[in-house]
């Protein structure tokens, strides 16, 4: 069988322990026998970081951005405990913190189902991908406890010298402030980031906000989200086929509770906060779900939403062979080479990443799977697997497609 040509590259970013083992077992097996990888290759790992004081982070963010596609691996974000562990000279910050502002991006999360795992919500057919707004709101903001009775007041100075000033409450006694904000320009963002994606994947998109209660605050989530769908995306929503839906947060738990799935659900920070691991605790582990990183400018980084497996790692280390579940770092690789084959016109490069989808809940829907998921399927899993014998399963089924 002649080998898949890719046209352009796609950024590499590696990372650390479990997933970076997994990582080259996955490439080695289940890509480079059938595709001729085109990557531009980034290491992740934290010594690498630690290193270049994060320029390699930054330098492969700006190759997403230039290549329009990546995929990253799992990596730890530093601790006191991992400066000792790694001999690190200093504490790092989050590498998907970096991305995230360097592409300004909304993540999308999506659980991966399969008929013989069985998650929590038995009404869910298809999945729902959940989008979080990842700026501001109670992750920026600011308290006060006090300790007697005053004014609580919010004041504004703009930068052309005016003031803006309101009482928050004339307070009888000690208590609680909080102050907290948000851009116009994130939440524009965020909704062409909610609306280009839905159309990508095609389906309708669901926002929920309290503006009867917040009228200004919510009420401006609102309006900018209709403004954006109405000026740039109602035409294109027409023609596929699809909505855009507002109602109250409270009325969209209850009718996300109740539906059969199949829709975006944007949300505000805190809701997504919340309610991503709502969604995630109906696919029965942190591996059966895929996620993606999408910027306003249209770049797109696909990566595993669980962390390096470090318990699993320290096992390996001593000769196990764990079975750990490799389904979403899979899923990333997949997403990317199915993104670069549509950007590039490479049908046979999209075809080859849904087989390779295709194959692996195959082989978990036959009964054989990793050990996480193995204790959850209904009917009871066949064989429990390690990840270098479930990979391989995977790449038998590949070949016999
Ligand atoms: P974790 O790697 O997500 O693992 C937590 C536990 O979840 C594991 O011990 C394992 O449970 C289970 N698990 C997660 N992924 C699994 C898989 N693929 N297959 C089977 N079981 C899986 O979280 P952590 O141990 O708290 O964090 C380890 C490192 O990852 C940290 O340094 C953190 O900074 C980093 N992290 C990175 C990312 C990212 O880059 N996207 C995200 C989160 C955390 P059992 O031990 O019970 O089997
Ligand atoms: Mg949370």
């Amino acid at each position: 069988m002649a080998k898949i040509q890719m046209k352009n590259a796609v950024a590499e970013l590696d990372g650390d322990e479990m997933t970076r083992v997994l990582w080259e077992v996955i490439k080695n097996n289940l890509l480079i026998p059938f595709v001729n990888l085109k990557t531009e290759y980034y290491d992740l790992s934290i010594n690498k970081r630690d290193e270049t004081d994060d320029k390699i982070t930054y330098d492969s963010a700006a190759a997403i951005r230039r290549l329009g596609v990546g995929v990253k691996c799992a990596t730890i974000t530093s601790n006191i405990a991992r400066v000792k562990e790694y001999k690190l000279t200093h504490l790092t910050p989050s590498p998907n913190g970096i991305i995230r502002a360097e592409l300004d991006g909304t993540v999308f999360r999506s659980p991966i189902l399969v008929p013989n795992i069985h998650g929590n919500v038995s009404c869910w057919k298809k999945p729902i991908i959940l989008g979080r707004h990842a700026y501001g709101d109670v992750y920026k903001n600011c308290e006060i406890r006090t300790q007697c009775a005053g004014k609580a007041e919010l004041v504004f100075t703009g930068s052309d010298g005016k003031e803006i000033r309101k009482t928050i409450m004339d307070m009888k006694g000690p208590g609680i402030i909080q102050g907290i904000h948000n851009l116009d320009d994130s939440i524009e963002n965020f909704a062409h980031c909610c609306f280009s994606y839905a159309l990508d994947q095609h389906v309708p998109v669901w926002f929920g906000a309290k503006d009867t209660i917040s009228k200004i605050y919510d009420g401006c989530f609102k309006e900018i989200f209709q403004t954006v769908f109405d000026t740039e995306y109602k035409d294109k929503f027409d023609k596929a086929g699809i909505s855009y839906f507002y109602t109250l947060i409270d009325d969209a738990v209850a009718r996300i509770m109740r539906s059969e799935g199949g829709m975006l659900w944007a949300c505000k920070n805190y809701d997504g906060d919340v309610m991503s691991d709502m969604i995630a605790s109906a696919c029965g582990s942190l591996a059966m779900m895929t996620s993606v990183l999408v910027s306003p400018s249209g770049s797109y980084e696909y990566e595993a939403s669980h962390g390096t497996v470090q318990k699993h790692y320290y096992r390996y280390l001593k000769g196990e062979k764990t079975s750990t579940n490799p389904v979403a770092l899979i899923f990333a690789w997949t997403g990317a080479l199915a993104k670069r084959g549509e950007l590039d016109m490479t049908p046979e490069l999209v075809t080859f990443a849904k087989k390779i989808e295709k194959a692996t809940l195959a082989v978990i829907a036959d009964g054989y799977m990793t050990g996480d998921i193995a204790c959850i399927a209904d009917p009871p899993a066949k064989k429990t697997l390690n990840a270098w014998d479930f990979i391989n399963e995977i790449k038998i089924r590949i070949e016999n497609m």
